[in-house]
């Protein structure tokens, strides 16, 4: 019997880049990116191929009433299966690594069991989420209906930007209506992705073992003040809310340093009523409050509205806020992630533990079952964009890693 330490070596690196490379051409972009949005006729190109390549590996493949692909090898025992995936869909000028590694990955796992000669204990099952990008309505849609976060028919009753529901484009592309259990239990949950952030590639670290999704928390702020003649208005007797906002940006940016895995961010910001040589009447900015702990963000949150209060009192504006996103942070069960963390060191990887700053598939399913994320280093931290890159010995790291921890899950 092969022992569950050299599964790794069943891996083929050769096979996953030029899987990887092949499914990038379906949509490639004149700057080595691919454009496969979700709903897209290259998404219906995309989840094509990768169907005729499991089905040459031997797998079945099922879709689910949303379109998520499961592609399923059977085990000894007809008990939940351990279950690896993430997303072919891109975003319009996306990467060649973003979320297909994560599938490619899962389907080299399998091609290494074969290679190997192994059956396993539990069934093996892959899985290519809909729509993970948001590029076209919500992010992480397709698992977010599978846990039952959004609803399965409100999410079929969504407009595309081209007028069609979703629910017709999934019929078109023939991989809606299938009857896959929405929701059906897994064993575990595994998921590689690219960092898609600066962190591993900085610290030359091979590997990262996610500890969870990173909570966020997003508000607009809107300050009130009064509109004023630029050269009559004494400073003392102003109302300008747009000072009141840079004000309290400027501290929210302070904030977010000064608390470790922190995160603040003020995206955009909208002025009205103001001119070169007007005092304006109204700014209005969003927060992005982020942090791998609730109660840290909710510290935050406190720490600056009370600065908010502060800041309008001086400047004699006015300060209103709305929530508008609050998703908690999603921790991974230690024992997944010690599991990750014991295989990664065995096979000689370099590795350290973080938080994933930016949402995936697996935070939403860790909100139902064990789940666990690999992380492979980002060239530049660049992410949704055509000029992402993670080299072919990088991507192979990572599916070392997933081949053993998926061996271990799969006889446990
Ligand atoms: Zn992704």
């Amino acid at each position: 019997m092969t022992s569950i330490s050299t599964i790794a070596a069943f891996v083929s690196a050769d096979r996953l880049w030029a899987s990887i490379l092949a499914m990038a051409e379906i949509g490639a972009t004149a700057n080595g990116g691919s454009n496969r949005l979700a709903f897209s006729r290259e998404d219906d190109a995309g989840r094509s191929l990768f169907a005729s390549w499991c089905e040459e590996a031997g797998l079945s493949v099922s879709t689910d009433a949303f379109g998520n692909m499961f592609a399923r090898r059977q085990g000894r025992t007809d008990v939940e299966p351990l279950v690896i995936g993430s997303h072919l869909d891109t975003q319009p000028k996306g990467g060649r690594f973003d979320g297909v590694l994560g599938v490619l990955g899962g389907l080299e796992v399998v091609r290494a069991l074969n290679d190997a000669g192994l059956e396993t204990d539990r069934p093996i099952v892959i899985v290519n989420w809909t729509n993970e990008e948001g590029a076209v309505l919500t992010p992480m849609m397709g698992s977010a209906v599978f846990t039952g976060a959004l609803a399965l028919d409100e999410a079929l009753e969504e407009k595309l930007p081209d007028g069609r529901t979703t629910r017709s484009a999934l019929d078109a592309m023939k991989w809606g209506r299938g009857n896959h259990p929405v929701g059906s239990p897994m064993h575990c949950y595994l998921e590689l992705h690219i960092e898609q952030g600066p962190i591993l590639e900085e610290e030359g670290v091979a590997i990262g073992v996610v500890t969870g999704g990173i909570g966020f928390r997003r508000y607009r702020i809107a300050f009130t003040g009064q509109e004023a003649h630029a050269g009559p208005t004494p400073m003392a007797l102003r109302k300008d809310p747009l000072v009141s906002a840079s004000r309290a940006i400027v501290f929210a940016d302070a904030l977010g340093r000064s608390i470790p895995e922190a995160r603040s961010t003020m995206g955009t910001m909208a002025v009205t009523g103001g001119s070169p040589n007007t005092v304006a009447a109204r700014a209005e900015f969003t927060l992005d409050l982020r942090h791998p702990d609730a109660p840290a963000i909710a510290q935050m949150e406190e720490n600056f509205f009370a600065e908010c209060e502060r800041i309008a009192l001086e400047t004699r504006t006015t300060v209103q806020y709305e929530m508008i996103a609050d998703s908690p942070p999603a921790p991974f069960p230690e024992p997944v992630v010690s599991l990750i963390e014991d295989v990664t060191t065995g096979l000689g990887f370099s590795n350290r533990r973080m938080a994933s700053g930016a949402g995936h598939d697996a935070c939403n399913i860790s909100r139902l079952y064990r789940t666990g994320m690999i992380f492979v280093p980002s060239l530049g931290g660049i992410s949704h964009n055509e000029a992402e890159f993670t080299s072919k010995e990088e991507c192979v790291a990572g599916v070392r890693v997933l081949a053993n921890v998926a061996h271990t899950l799969l006889n446990l």
